[in-house]
């Protein structure tokens, strides 16, 4: 609950007037023509922003926990943007604590490049990735569903494999949502929203109800809304979730690379040069942690095709792209 307060404001004729401000918290589900629409105790308050926020450059983002001067009629205006433990460029939303990557064992079959690239992007950012392995009720592809959670569960990555039709492995995957804000990436197809409603199957009704209350506007891969799922769990809708942040993260800059790769980074400093790349040094610790298979391959390979790609990048090219 907020504090209520009394003050004056001057109304268009220019009579006296007496309202009830509060300062209370909220968390901002969605922002979209100037209005951030907050989600509070005492409701979802429609807000516009403070102009100081303009000029130091600040947007408000869905995912922002923010302090709001809010009137009875469920207006405000946000006044304080609380600090941010990370945020998203495209989609643009904050204080992610868990990216889903979403991929399915068939059509389309997994790619774990793009797999440990999203990884290193979601390292990279703070943000905990969580591996959803789903169609995996096809009898065939449980080879390819065990190789690619023993690669996962060697890096320390969590990897869980799903199934929409019996339920099985939804119960791990909801246990992450809960109390938290999500993102799902994935390839089209791979079955985000199956998976959603496998696990939340109220989500669509609640997902038309709070649509409703936050009112008009067009969706576009520009804006994202958050959904709540549960008790304190939002999942944020990201239909345009590209490969922007993963293209334009700090994976362009090669000696942050490794940063992205936790299995890697735990022999960090143990290299004989401390310029090593970790590609094809000798004495490099890394490398031999592959050669004994405390590394997976299959992840190290990830590591030397995206530092390949990045190897010959120059700082200046590095900084246009940040
Ligand atoms: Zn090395």
């Amino acid at each position: 609950m907020g504090h209520k307060g009394l003050y004056f404001c001057i109304v268009p004729s220019g009579k006296y007037r007496m309202a009830v401000s509060m300062i209370i918290e909220g968390l901002i589900l969605k922002g979209i023509g100037g209005f951030y629409y907050v989600e509070t105790t005492d409701g979802i308050f429609e807000c516009r922003a403070r102009g100081k926020f303009r000029k130091d450059k600040i947007t408000p983002l869905a995912g922002d926990h923010v302090t709001i001067d809010a009137a009875e009629d469920l207006t405000g205006f946000v006044t304080l943007i609380h600090t941010r433990k990370n945020y998203l460029m495209r989609p643009p939303v904050a204080n992610v604590d868990h990216l889903f990557i979403i991929c399915s064992l068939k059509d389309p079959k997994p790619d774990t490049y793009m797999i440990d690239k999203t990884v290193a992007a979601a390292e990279l950012r703070e943000i905990e990735p969580v591996i959803v392995i789903t169609k995996t009720d096809f009898s065939e592809c449980r080879d390819s569903a065990e190789r690619l959670q023993a690669i996962y569960q060697k890096a320390g990555i969590a990897c869980h494999s799903v199934s929409s039709i019996t339920g099985e492995g939804t119960k791990a995957v909801q246990a992450y949502m809960e109390g938290g804000i999500s993102a799902l990436t994935g390839n089209s197809g791979a079955g985000k929203s199956t998976l959603l409603n496998a696990i939340f199957p109220d989500f669509q009704l609640k997902t038309g109800e709070i649509s409703q209350k936050l009112g008009r506007g067009r969706h576009t891969t520009r804006e994202v809304e958050l959904h709540k799922i549960g008790l304190g769990a939002y999942v944020a809708d990201t239909p345009g979730f590209s490969s922007y942040d993963v293209e334009h993260s700090e994976l362009t800059d090669k000696s942050k690379l490794i940063y992205g790769f936790r299995d890697m980074m735990r022999y960090f400093g143990e290299c004989k040069f401390t310029s090593c790349t970790h590609t094809c040094e000798k004495g490099c610790a890394v490398l031999e942690a592959v050669e004994k298979g405390s590394i997976s391959r299959s992840r190290w390979n990830s590591y030397h095709q995206m530092f390949n790609e990045v190897k010959d990048r120059k700082q200046w090219q590095i900084n246009k792209n940040v």
